[in-house]
């Protein structure tokens, strides 16, 4: 029997590829579980074992409460500005480590339309897109109906997100922020950020963006691209781990106008001092509210280390050739049984991620876990694909496709033998 002539490219790839090495820094790549999922919760890199371990027994339990003065109390303002660096393009003191994304996302969009309708109390609309992943929905109409402020919705297509032509439509003198995802965690789509960005300036509005599904796998560009605010997840891309803290960005002209809502002792400028009353801290730590998750901010050290290495252009080209590599495999093997391309099919307009439609998906999601195939499902009908640039390999993505191939035809076979 002849070699398939895609599992040959596939080992190509895997040799020719300049980031292979890092797939052995994490853990579980031994197995023969194929895991497509690393948009969702990245695979834990082996070092973060060691380190966690090493934390317990010297920082946490040799150093009791004094680690905090020692070092933990500067972690969130340091690993910020390391994703500042390494991950967004932002200089230093504009990134911080906080609560979750949706706590930030909270945070950083009451301070926003608080200082709008300040300067200008005929700025009362939050421009959204029906698709933004459903925190984001969530968390601005309730801010919407704490400050009486409209939400104005951008519909977008399944398959694709935001476009410059539909915000400028709605962007306007009554607009106070605009919130969207750099990558729609459904289909993939990949913003004109710096576009969009400038249509919102140009409109007097400010713009949050929430990175989850960018940071760790596509460039993105903070200061040069003009950005006001933004939040990402550290567990996705960054392997940080299930829960771990989000990063908030807020450009440093912002953070003397911008006053947060959750006024924690974290935040204050004499936070021994324990005063009488709240005094922010100069600087991104404002944004801090209450005791930082310490423990649940280390892991993430061992792939910000990877990506200082490797550098995200690097990320993003193989990223690229993944992704590529699994719409070639769909087009071959999916398509002629009724699945279709449920992302951008123009990796320039494409992030991490690949979706795939079809009506069986749900129950192939659900064999496809009971076999070591680990992808994820999202309504309606897509099989998500997430391909972590570090730790992916190409045979990996290979084998994903033949087993996916094989459960989606037995369920055809079913239903035909039903019918
Ligand atoms: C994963 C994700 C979130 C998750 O927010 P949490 O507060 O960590 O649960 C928010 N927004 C986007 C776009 C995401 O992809």
């Amino acid at each position: 029997m002849t070699l398939d002539p895609l599992l040959a490219y596939a080992r190509r790839m895997d040799r020719a590829d300049g980031l292979a090495h890092y797939r052995k820094r994490f853990e579980g790549v031994a197995s023969e579980v194929v895991y497509f999922d690393g948009n969702s919760l990245g695979r834990p890199p082996v070092a973060a074992i060691e380190r966690m371990q090493r934390f317990m027994t010297d920082d946490w339990g040799g150093r009791l409460i004094r680690g905090w003065d020692e070092a933990w109390l500067q972690l969130p303002t340091e690993i910020g500005d390391r994703i500042g660096r390494a991950v967004i393009e932002a200089k230093a003191g504009q990134t911080v480590i906080g609560d979750s994304t949706t706590v930030l996302l909270y945070k950083l969009a009451r301070a926003a339309v608080d200082a709008q309708v300040a300067r200008d109390p005929d700025r009362r609309e939050i421009v959204l897109d029906t698709d933004n992943f459903p925190t984001d929905r969530y968390v601005l109409e309730g801010i919407a109906r704490e400050r009486g402020l409209r939400v104005r919705w951008i519909e977008v297509e399944l398959t694709s997100g935001v476009t410059p032509e539909q915000l400028a439509e709605v962007a306007g003198p009554q607009t106070a922020l605009v919130v969207l995802s750099h990558v729609a965690y459904r289909s993939a789509y990949l913003a004109d950020a710096p576009e969009l960005t400038r249509i919102a300036h140009d409109a007097g509005a400010l713009i949050l963006w929430d990175l989850c599904h960018s940071a760790g796998s596509v460039p993105i560009k903070a200061d040069a691209w003009g950005f006001d605010l933004a939040v990402g997840c550290t567990y996705k891309y960054l392997n940080g781990g299930p829960g771990s803290p989000a990063f908030a960005y807020v450009r440093d002209d912002l953070q003397r106008v911008l006053e947060q809502p959750i006024q924690g002792w974290f935040g204050t400028a004499d936070q021994f001092g324990m005063g009488p009353a709240y005094q922010p801290v100069p600087g991104i730590r404002r944004y801090l509210s209450g005791t930082s998750p310490i423990v649940a901010m280390l892991p993430m050290e061992e792939t910000l280390a990877m990506i200082e290495e490797a550098g995200i252009a690097a990320l993003r080209a193989k990223s690229v050739a993944l992704t590529q590599f699994a719409i070639e495999l769909a087009e071959a093997w999916l398509a002629p049984l009724g699945v279709t391309l449920a992302s951008p099919g123009d990796p320039a307009e494409r992030g991490g991620h690949v979706t795939l439609h079809h009506d069986a998906m749900r129950e192939v999601t659900a064999r496809l876990w009971q076999r070591d195939v680990i992808p994820d499902y999202r309504d309606p009908g897509g099989l998500r694909i997430g391909l972590s640039p570090l730790s992916t390999s190409f045979e990996e993505v290979h084998r994903g496709f033949t087993a996916t191939v094989e459960v989606l035809r037995g369920i055809l076979a079913e239903r035909a033998g039903l019918g």
